[in-house]
């Protein structure tokens, strides 16, 4: 079990029934909150249940899906804390990937004020990025993560076990961050990356080991997003917009890909403004369609109005982090709606 310090918690890698032991024995009298979803339910409640039956719990399911991130199922949650009597000492654990991070740690932070809470991730994607940093909320109306708080678990406890029964279709979804944290500021390791193709035959716990590094060290350098932790947005800005233009369509596309998607248009806009040379954008472009396919047919008009709505804007300019070469990144770079014609 290694024990990794993010300023004021501890990510733990490791045998998840050992770390969870330890961390419910530092609150030996409260009740326990499980949030899970229907797929953790069933797939990922097993493995800790051994660990948490002697003490006195609560289970609540919620549906799976990005769509369930929303005011509806926060009120869901509360009303069942409601019920199950928790108080200030109680703990909360979110058993799940980054909807059940995003949104238990919110329920979790605003319930009496705010109760403890672990996270456990359960995808690769909340494993190596969602549940680390302190951000938590949920989407409003078309926007994604519109309404949260910045707060931090007590711990964030991994442990790469829960992905044998994940997707490849998600697996593969959770990469894309991989490949964002190797881009963005790991340019040592991408020609390793680079040349893994079969998603299903990884150390995974060497990977996500490496690529949660690159987002600790932001995060602790820039807790609350006023700098270098903009560089985490590195297709994000196209990547959220092709999200929600395509969230209530016949055919969504999970976090990961989109972002695979934004960061191929985002290597092209730091080729134009950021002097990324055309063999780092080749290379980037040709690995992202070696492992995602061919990116979704959008037109990039329709996501202006939506990426306007960026958090991270400013005077009316829409706010990019770039590549100026693989490894080295840039923030807030502003540009406008013309310039962003003809990337597609
Ligand atoms: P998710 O939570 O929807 O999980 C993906 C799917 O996998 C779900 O159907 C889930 O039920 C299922 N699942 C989870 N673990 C499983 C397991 N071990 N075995 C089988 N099935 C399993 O999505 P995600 O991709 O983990 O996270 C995406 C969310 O994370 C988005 O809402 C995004 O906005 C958020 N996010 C947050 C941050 C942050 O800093 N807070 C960062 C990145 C992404």
């Amino acid at each position: 079990m290694e024990k990794i310090p993010v300023s004021e918690y501890n990510i733990v890698l490791g045998k998840i029934t050992d770390s969870l032991d330890e961390y419910i024995q530092q609150a030996p009298d409260s009740s326990l909150f499980i949030l899970t979803d229907e797929n953790t339910y069933s797939y990922c409640l097993p493995l800790i249940q051994k660990v948490v039956q002697h003490r006195k719990h609560y289970i609540y399911k919620i549906r799976a899906g990005e769509l369930n991130k929303n005011i509806h199922t926060c009120m869901d949650i509360w009303k069942a804390m409601t019920t199950a009597q928790l108080d200030r000492n109680s703990m909360m654990i979110n058993l799940g990937g980054g909807v059940i991070g995003d949104i238990g740690g919110f329920c979790a932070s605003t319930y009496k004020r705010g109760i403890d809470f672990i996270q456990i991730p359960t995808t690769l994607l909340s494993q190596v990025d969602a549940s680390i940093g302190g951000k938590l909320g949920i989407d409003f109306e078309s926007f994604k993560n519109h309404i949260g708080v910045f707060n931090f678990p007590i711990a964030v406890l991994i442990d790469p076990i829960f992905l044998n029964t994940l997707s490849l279709r998600e697996l593969r979804s959770g990469y894309a961050e991989v490949i964002k944290h190797c881009l963005i500021a790991d340019g040592d390791h991408w020609k390793e990356l680079s040349q893994i193709t079969d998603l299903r035959s990884q150390d995974w716990a060497a990977i996500i080991r490496r690529s949660l590094e690159v987002k600790r060290k932001i995060v602790i350098a820039d807790p609350y997003e006023k700098g270098i932790r903009k560089l985490l947005n590195f297709g994000h800005t196209i990547g959220h917009a092709i999200e929600s233009l395509l969230l209530e369509t016949n055919s969504p596309l999970l976090h990961g890909e989109a972002i695979a998607a934004g960061m191929i248009y985002e290597s092209k806009l730091s080729s134009r403004y950021m002097g990324l040379s055309m063999k780092d954008e080749e290379q980037i472009i040709d690995y992202i369609e070696k492992i995602f396919g061919a990116p979704p047919v959008f037109s990039i008009e329709n996501t202006i109005p939506i990426m306007k709505q960026d958090k991270k804007n400013s005077n009316g300019k829409i706010s990019f982090s770039l590549l100026k070469k693989i490894g080295d990144s840039q923030w807030d770079i502003l540009l406008d709606e013309s310039q962003l014609k003809d990337l597609n």
